[in-house]
């Protein structure tokens, strides 16, 4: 079908076949494409509210037998370079952020075989102690996957006892691209393949929890396979209705094994227009600011996006990547309302928690996004030793008394 045609489909609210997304994907101008994700953006959500949420990304242990070959974050079993957080510093982590008028932790790390499930459990329910209103918006598929083999316990089962323990939601991270034969090159495919990666979300999405999609781009996949992916997530929205939102990113390839350049912002901005025409059934796209940088983020309001993101406050992965963009809450609000936009802070669910809080009290600027370890050290946290370890690694250090 020519691209005005299709083009008039999209305004007439009719779904995209795959055949008609192909065409737009790689024949309709980029304007075009922008003015069709707008259009669509703006029936989904009147009016000129764009969102973001305050919290924090923490990266609780970067230690991981992965090893995606995207992956410039992670450090093998034994490294000098690994470390897994202390409950302590998670909890410092955790009042700072609500100082800053946070919310909730975004809480994701590397699939450590020495990070047992009664560590996630009795952190959750030490959080939810101390701070009952605090979410736990933790544990992408692959570690639930990963958590769910160490344990030896079926996926609906580890679900089940991390949302007893106090697990809110569960973001989309590890989607890269659902296709197998990406997942292969990508050397993700052990971690989970698509179908087990649908299939966590499925079962958190049937236990009565929101989750996030996302979707990696520009490594190895083609455009075919982009939209297999999107599709494939459409499919599950369907059937569950579970996703709150979908994020899209390009491939940082500085510092990791797969190399390689950057997609444009142009292919992203063409990416993330696609995606709201395909995703007739999500209601919310968050811009990338912390992998495209502010001006292309705000550029992602035009191109479909009705949200800016997180605040993030601190973030290890994309910087290990190469990317180092900040914006702290004064700076996603600044360009937000340069796009002529009215900014609101949001929670998981996107319910509207109010104007931004700065405006509602004083709250330090944030230059630089903080980190893991702000001292830079090494090591896993004291508190491991009373965990069970499955690395001969982990195992005499514990016994040794040299976890630290
Ligand atoms: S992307 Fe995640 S699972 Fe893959 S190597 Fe990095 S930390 Fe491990």
């Amino acid at each position: 079908m020519a691209v005005a045609d299709l083009a008039a489909r999209v305004s007439r609210g009719e779904r995209l076949s795959f055949a008609d997304a192909h065409e737009l994907y790689v024949s309709a101008p980029t304007a075009l494409l922008g003015r069709l994700a707008d259009d669509v953006r703006r029936r989904k959500h009147p009016g000129d509210v764009v969102t973001y949420i305050i919290d924090r990304n923490v990266n609780y242990t970067n230690v991981c037998v992965a090893r995606c070959r995207f992956c410039a974050f992670y450090r093998p079993v034994g490294s000098d370079e690994g470390y897994t957080l202390g409950f302590d510093e998670i909890f410092r982590k955790i009042e700072e952020t609500i100082r800053l008028g946070g919310v909730q932790l975004l809480l994701q790390g590397g699939h450590n075989p020495d990070v047992p499930l009664r560590w996630y459990e009795d952190l959750f329910r030490e959080v939810k102690t101390r701070y009952p209103d605090f979410k736990l918006h933790a544990l992408s598929p692959p570690e639930v996957l990963h958590i769910s083999r160490l344990s030896q316990l079926p996926v609906p089962e580890v679900i089940g006892r991390l949302v007893g323990a106090g697990l809110d939601s569960i973001p989309g991270g590890g989607a890269e691209i659902l296709v197998d034969r990406v997942r292969r090159i990508l050397n993700c495919y052990n971690k989970a393949t698509a179908d087990e990666w649908l299939d966590v979300m499925r079962h958190a999405h049937l236990a009565g929890l929101r989750t996030t999609a996302t979707m990696m781009y520009g490594t190895v996949e083609t455009v075919e396979e982009r939209l297999e992916h999107l599709f494939r997530l459409r499919g599950l929205q369907d059937e569950t209705g579970g996703f709150t939102a979908f994020i899209t990113w390009s491939f940082q390839p500085h510092h990791t094994e797969l190399g390689g350049i950057e997609a444009t912002g142009i292919e992203y901005l063409r990416t993330l227009a696609m995606a709201r025409l395909v995703l007739d059934n999500f209601d919310n796209l968050q811009a990338s600011w912390v992998t495209q940088g502010g001006k292309v983020g705000q550029l992602s309001l035009a191109y479909g996006a009705n949200d800016m993101g997180s605040v993030m406050i601190e973030e290890n992965v994309v910087r290990a990547a190469g990317a180092e963009y900040c914006m702290d809450e004064f700076e996603v609000v600044r360009n937000i309302e340069n796009a002529g936009f009215t900014a609101k802070r949001r929670n998981m669910h996107y319910d509207i928690l109010g104007d931004p809080i700065f405006r509602e009290r004083e709250v330090p600027r944030m230059l630089e996004l903080a980190v893991a370890r702000a001292d830079g050290s090494t090591g896993e946290a004291d508190d491991l030793r009373g965990y069970e370890a499955r690395s001969a690694a982990a195992r005499r250090a514990r016994s040794s008394g040299a976890a630290d």
